[in-house]
């Protein structure tokens, strides 16, 4: 159903301008507004999902799957050295427009894109417990 809020809605129905790059039964994708890098794109399902924790499973691969598409021509075409693939799920997480989106960045050997954390080894028993959690079948968390 779409969003009538949502601005990925209304590019993915044509009702608000892109740049189109691919699109199949399930997912267009198109460049960001404000690319990061050169051939920066978004890959979205048609079908309006909130974020990761909503999207089907179905809808998910198809966007991944489209991402894939986009990264190799990203590769191909732009001579990119490398790509991310970015997800933002929720506010602390930097989600910003909440159709869920996959964002493809060609990277450029020497362009100015950092790591958003300094690796350095993490204490072996906080570890050891989130681990334990995420393992547990513990109820689900209250909406
Ligand atoms: P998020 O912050 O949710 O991970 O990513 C949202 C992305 O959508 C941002 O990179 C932003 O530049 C892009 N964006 C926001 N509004 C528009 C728009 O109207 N058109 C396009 N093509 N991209 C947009
Ligand atoms: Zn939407």
């Amino acid at each position: 159903m779409p969003d009538p809020d949502c601005i990925f809605c209304k590019i993915v129905a044509g009702e608000l301008p892109a740049e189109l790059v691919d699109e199949d039964e399930r997912t267009v994708a198109f460049m960001d507004i404000s690319p990061a890098t050169r051939g920066h794109a978004l890959v979205v399902p048609r079908r309006h999902a909130r974020d990761l924790l909503e999207i089907e499973p179905d809808e998910l691969a198809a966007t991944l799957l489209a991402a894939q598409r986009v990264a190799r021509r990203a590769h191909e075409r732009l001579r990119a050295d490398g790509v991310n693939l970015i997800n933002s799920c929720g506010r602390a997480a930097w989600q910003t427009v909440y159709h869920f989106h996959v964002h493809v960045i060609p990277r450029y050997a020497g362009d100015p894109l950092k790591l958003p954390w300094v690796p350095a080894p993490g204490d072996e028993q906080q570890i050891a417990a989130a681990a334990a959690e995420l393992r547990s079948a513990a109820a689900p968390r209250p909406c």
